[in-house]
């Protein structure tokens, strides 16, 4: 990819975006009638993916930028988290949260749920196909290790804030993540500890601090 030609990053999410993120060709003309209501001219889905990941801690976007792979592609078919090869706009890509167009314009939790998934498996292991992602006991750091084994004696509780939650071990991460963004109150009446697990790590400066700092445009290869 290309290195970014700035030698300070203004806005990570905004920089993530621009590097990583697409929209399906003809995604609205192919679309519904009542989601072309939604989105009135064809860069609105774009904006409406920029708003729905607003939530997000900055310095994830910082530390997905700095990682081969990982993509989202907002698309006429369902949202879901595909690890490995993948063609997006004629170009070969890896690691890619598709994101259903109507999803978005209902404008629920599914973005941020297919999102987290890309999240855990960054997290747990920089995108490796093969790698274990942070709710299975991934982590490219010790903290973050540490963390995904905390994650995984929640989970064993049984107090998912709801059945999507409580589907696995990572749709418990993901679909918490997008309530502690979401419905952060709820979260924390139903599942506080999960709350204070996210509170503790992803929004705490401490946990990002864990990553060893890289030289600016460096890639790991894959
Ligand atoms: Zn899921």
């Amino acid at each position: 990819m290309n290195s970014n030609p700035k030698s300070k990053i203004q806005n990570p999410k905004s920089d993530w975006l621009h590097a990583r993120a697409r929209l399906a060709p003809n995604l609205l003309s192919a679309a519904p009638a009542w989601v072309r209501g939604v989105f009135e001219h064809a860069w609105a889905p774009m904006q409406a993916l920029a708003g729905a990941l607003d939530c997000l801690p900055a310095q994830l976007w910082s530390f997905l930028l700095s990682h081969d792979g990982g993509w989202i592609v907002v698309h006429p078919g369902p949202s879901r988290y595909v690890v490995g090869p993948a063609r997006i706009a004629g170009h070969d890509r890896r690691n890619v949260a598709s994101i259903s167009v109507e999803d978005l314009a209902r404008g629920g939790e599914m973005p941020l749920h297919v999102v987290g998934h890309l999240v855990d498996h960054y997290l747990g292991c920089a995108g490796d196909p093969g790698g274990a992602w942070l709710s299975h006991g991934g982590g490219l750091e010790p903290a973050w290790r540490a963390a995904g084994e905390r994650l995984g004696r929640l989970f064993a509780l049984g107090h998912a804030v709801d059945e999507a939650a409580a589907a696995s071990i990572e749709d418990y991460f993901a679909r918490s993540l997008a309530c502690y963004c979401r419905r952060p109150r709820e979260l924390n009446v139903a599942d506080p500890n999960i709350w204070k697990w996210f509170r503790a790590t992803l929004w705490d400066d401490g946990f990002w601090h864990a990553t060893v700092p890289r030289p600016p445009g460096a890639e790991r290869s894959m």
